[in-house]
C-alpha cells in the first residue's frame, strides 16, 4: 500500500508539504526582500546572449573543468546533473503522493522512455552517491587549502547521500513486493534480489517501502528548508546570478557627484541587489583566492573571505530575530561594510586584477564592490593611503601622477618630430602617450619606439603634447571618482575640439578607461592599443622585421590589456614575427595571468605587507629561463623591471615592451 493511502498518511503528507512549502517560501522572500530594498541595477538586456550563457556555464557548468580544477569539476559536475534527473523522480513521487501512481506524460514505467528514464535515474543516482563518498573524502582527508571546511558542508552531503540512499532502498521494496517488469530500476532490480534472498515477507517490505519513502521526502523537504539558511543557498541563485552576470566589467558604475546625498558602498543597502545576489551565490570553492595576486603574496585580502564575511553579516543582520527590529543587542551588527565589516587594509591590497572573477565559477563580481567601498572611505571620510594624497595632490595641480611639469608632457618627442594636432588635424590617428610614456624614462623609449615605428610605416599621427592631461584611471580605481570625474572631462573637451575619432594609446589602462569609461561622460572614440595597430601593420607589410634577435622571449599579458579587454593575440604576433626570437609561455598566460602588482591604483601605494606582487611574477619569468622579457603595458614594464633590478638580473634578463623588440628588428632609414 503507497504510504498515502491511508487518510492519516495523507493529510500527514499535505501538512507536511504544506509547512515545508510555507517555510521555504517566507525565507526566499526573506532572502528576496533584502535585494528588493537594494540599489537597483539593469541587468536584463541582450536576453538572448544571457539565455544561451545560462545553458553553457550552468547546466553545461563548463567553467568548472578548467585547469588544475578539472577532477574537482567533474565531482561538483555530476552531482549537479544528478539532481538535475533526480528531480523528475522528485516530481513523480511528490505527484504520487496526491495520485497514486502519478508520472510526467510519457515518462511512466511501462512506456519505453519511462524505462530509459528509470535506468538513466539509477545510473545517476550511483554517481552522486559515489560523488558525494570522494567530497566527503577530499574534505577530510585530502582537505584542499582553498576550501573552507564547515559543518554546513557536512551536513549538505549528508542530506544528499541520505536522499540517494533511501531511493534505493523504496526502488528496492518496490520491485521486490511488485514484481521486476513493472518497476525497471536496475539498482532497484538488484537491492530486490538480495531482499528476496533475506527471505523479507511482504510486510518487511511494505514496512520498508513506507519508511525509506517518509525518509526521502522528509530529507527531501528538511533539504529544501535549509537551502535559503545555507552556503549550499547557491543550488537555488546560481542560475539567476549567472543570467544577470555583467557583460561589461571593464568599466566601473559613474557616480551622480552632483545628486547623489552619499556616495560609495557603507550600508548594506549601498549594494545592488545583484551584489547581493552574488554573495548568496558565492559556494566558498575557493578558486578565487588561489588567483588573487594579493592573497598569493600573504596581503589581508582574499575575496572569498569577502563574500564569507559579508554574508554572515547579512545573515546575522537578516536572522529570524533581528529583522527589522533592531540589531538584537549585537554591536558587530552597527558596523559600517567599508573598513568594518571589511577592513581597509583588505581594500586597498586589490589590483582590480580581475583574476578572481575570471576564475569563478558563478560570475561572481568583486571590482565593482571593491571600489564601491574605497568610494565610500576617500569621498565621505577622507580615508585613503597616506601615500595616494600625494598622487591625488599631483593628477589635481599638474595633470601627471608624477607632479611633473605639465609644460614638459610633450619633451620626449621634440627631438622625433611628432606633429601636434594644433599645427595639423588631418591626422589618421591621434597618439594618447599618457602619463608614464610622457614622464617615466624607461617610458620614453617606448613611446620613442611606437613613433619610429609609426613613421617608418608611413602612418599620418599626431600627438595633444601638452593638451594632454591623466585619465584618472587610478584615481577612479583608488575610489575618487570627484578627481577621475574632473580629468575625464577635461580630456573629453580636448578630444572632442579636435573632433577625434580614433585613438591609438600604449597603455592597457588609458586604453580602457578612454575605451569603457569615456563613453559615460560624452567621449566616444574608437581606441586602439599599439600592440594591435602594430601587428596590423606588420601583417599588412607596412613594418618588416629582418634583423635577428636570437633570444628566448616571453610575455606578460596585462590585466587591463587581456582579461579585461581580451586583447592576448596582437603582442604575441609582434614577437613571432621577429626572425630568431624563440617565445616561451609563462606557466600562467593569457586569462590565467598573474598580475604585476600595479593595478587599481597600487602603482601609487607602498607594499608593505607579504612578499612584493612583481617579486612573485619576476619568479616565473626567472623560471622559464626567457632572457628577454616582453611586455605591453607602462605599469607593467615598471613594475617587473623594477622586480629584475631587485633580484640583480639586469644583466641577464631584459625588461622591454614588445614594440621596443621589434623595432630593433627593423632597418631604419
Ligand atoms: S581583482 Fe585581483 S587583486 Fe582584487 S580581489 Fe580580485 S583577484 Fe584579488
Ligand atoms: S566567489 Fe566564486 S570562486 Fe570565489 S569562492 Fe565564491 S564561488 Fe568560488
Amino acid at each position: 500500500m503507497h504510504p498515502t493511502q491511508s487518510m492519516l498518511g495523507f493529510i500527514f503528507f499535505c501538512l507536511l508539504l504544506a509547512v515545508s512549502i510555507g517555510i521555504f517560501s517566507y525565507l526566499i522572500y526573506r532572502r528576496y526582500d533584502l535585494m528588493r530594498r537594494a540599489q537597483p541595477e539593469n541587468r536584463f538586456g541582450e536576453i538572448g546572449r544571457r539565455i544561451k550563457e545560462t545553458l553553457i556555464y550552468v547546466f553545461g557548468q563548463k567553467r568548472l573543468f578548467k585547469g588544475e580544477y578539472f577532477l574537482a569539476g567533474v565531482l561538483h559536475a555530476l552531482i549537479f546533473w544528478g539532481f538535475l534527473v533526480v528531480s523528475i523522480h522528485t516530481v513523480h513521487m511528490i505527484g504520487g503522493g496526491f495520485v497514486e501512481g502519478f508520472h510526467l506524460p510519457y515518462l511512466s514505467p511501462q512506456t519505453r522512455l519511462g524505462a530509459s528514464y528509470a535506468f538513466v535515474r539509477d545510473i545517476f543516482e550511483v554517481l552522486v552517491l559515489a560523488m558525494v563518498l570522494a567530497a566527503a573524502y577530499r574534505r577530510a582527508i585530502l582537505r584542499p587549502p582553498r576550501i573552507t571546511r564547515s559543518w554546513d558542508a557536512v551536513l549538505i552531503l549528508t542530506l544528499i547521500g541520505t536522499l540517494m540512499v533511501t531511493d534505493f532502498i523504496l526502488h528496492g521494496a518496490e520491485t521486490a513486493l511488485q514484481g521486476y517488469e513493472n518497476i525497471r530500476s536496475p539498482v532497484g532490480a538488484v537491492l530486490a534480489g538480495f531482499f528476496n534472498g533475506w527471505g523479507l515477507q511482504d510486510t518487511t517490505l511494505q514496512v520498508l517501502q513506507g519508511t525509506a519513502w517518509w525518509l526521502h521526502l522528509g530529507v527531501l523537504l528538511f533539504f529544501l528548508d535549509y537551502l535559503p539558511l545555507s552556503k549550499h543557498f547557491h543550488v537555488i541563485t546560481s542560475l539567476p546570478n549567472v543570467f544577470f552576470r555583467n557583460f561589461h566589467k571593464n568599466a566601473l558604475k559613474p557616480l551622480d557627484l552632483e545628486n547623489a546625498e552619499t556616495f560609495g558602498i557603507h550600508k548594506l543597502e549601498d549594494l545592488t541587489w545583484k551584489n547581493i545576489l552574488d554573495i548568496y551565490t558565492c559556494t566558498e570553492c575557493g578558486r578565487c583566492q588561489d588567483a588573487c595576486p594579493a592573497h598569493f603574496t600573504g596581503k589581508p585580502l582574499n575575496p572569498k573571505k569577502i563574500n564569507e564575511d559579508l554574508r554572515e553579516y547579512i545573515y546575522q543582520k537578516d536572522s529570524l530575530w533581528t529583522w527589522n527590529r533592531g540589531n538584537g543587542g549585537k554591536e558587530d551588527l552597527e558596523l559600517p561594510l567599508a573598513g568594518g565589516v571589511i577592513h581597509e587594509d583588505v581594500l586597498s591590497a586589490c589590483t582590480t586584477c580581475g583574476a578572481c572573477e575570471e576564475q569563478c565559477p558563478l560570475f561572481i563580481e568583486f571590482i565593482d564592490r571593491i571600489v564601491g567601498m574605497r568610494r565610500y572611505l576617500v569621498l565621505m571620510e577622507s580615508r585613503f593611503p597616506e601615500e595616494t594624497k600625494t598622487t591625488f595632490r599631483n593628477m589635481e595641480n599638474t595633470g601627471n601622477p608624477w607632479g611633473l611639469s605639465p609644460d614638459s608632457r610633450a619633451d620626449w618627442a621634440k627631438e622625433l618630430g611628432v606633429k601636434h594636432l594644433s599645427e595639423d588635424e588631418e591626422v589618421e590617428i591621434l597618439y594618447w602617450i599618457g602619463c608614464a610614456g610622457a614622464f617615466e624614462d624607461r617610458n620614453k623609449k617606448v613611446a620613442s619606439s611606437v613613433v619610429r615605428l609609426l613613421k617608418k610605416a608611413g602612418v599620418k599621427f599626431g600627438i595633444l603634447g601638452n593638451e594632454e592631461g591623466c585619465t584618472g584611471e587610478s584615481a577612479r580605481r583608488i575610489g575618487n571618482e570627484y578627481l577621475f570625474q574632473m580629468l575625464a572631462r577635461s580630456n573629453i573637451e580636448t578630444l572632442n575640439r579636435y573632433k577625434v575619432k580614433k585613438i591609438l594609446t600604449h597603455c592597457p589602462h588609458c586604453f580602457n578607461t578612454i575605451r569603457n569609461e569615456y563613453p559615460q561622460f560624452g567621449g566616444n572614440y574608437e581606441v586602439i592599443h599599439h600592440t594591435q595597430f602594430i601587428a596590423d601593420l606588420i601583417e599588412q607589410g607596412r613594418l618588416k622585421p629582418t634583423k635577428a634577435l636570437e633570444k628566448t622571449v616571453t610575455y606578460h599579458d596585462s590585466c587591463y590589456l587581456g582579461r579585461h579587454n581580451g586583447i592576448y593575440e596582437a603582442p604575441r604576433k609582434i614577437l613571432q614575427a621577429i626572425p630568431g626570437a624563440k617565445t616561451v609561455e609563462l606557466p600562467r598566460n593569457r586569462k590565467n595571468s598573474f598580475c604585476c602588482g600595479a593595478g587599481g591604483g597600487r602603482m601609487w601605494m607602498e607594499e608593505n605587507q607579504g612578499t612584493r606582487v612583481n617579486l612573485a611574477r619576476i619568479e616565473e619569468v626567472v623560471e622559464s629561463k626567457a632572457e628577454v622579457l616582453g611586455t605591453a603595458c607602462p605599469f607593467c614594464l615598471i613594475m617587473l623591471g623594477d622586480g629584475v633590478r631587485q633580484i640583480g638580473k639586469e644583466e641577464s634578463l631584459k625588461t622591454v615592451d614588445v614594440v621596443q623588440l621589434l623595432n630593433e628588428s627593423i632597418e631604419m632609414d
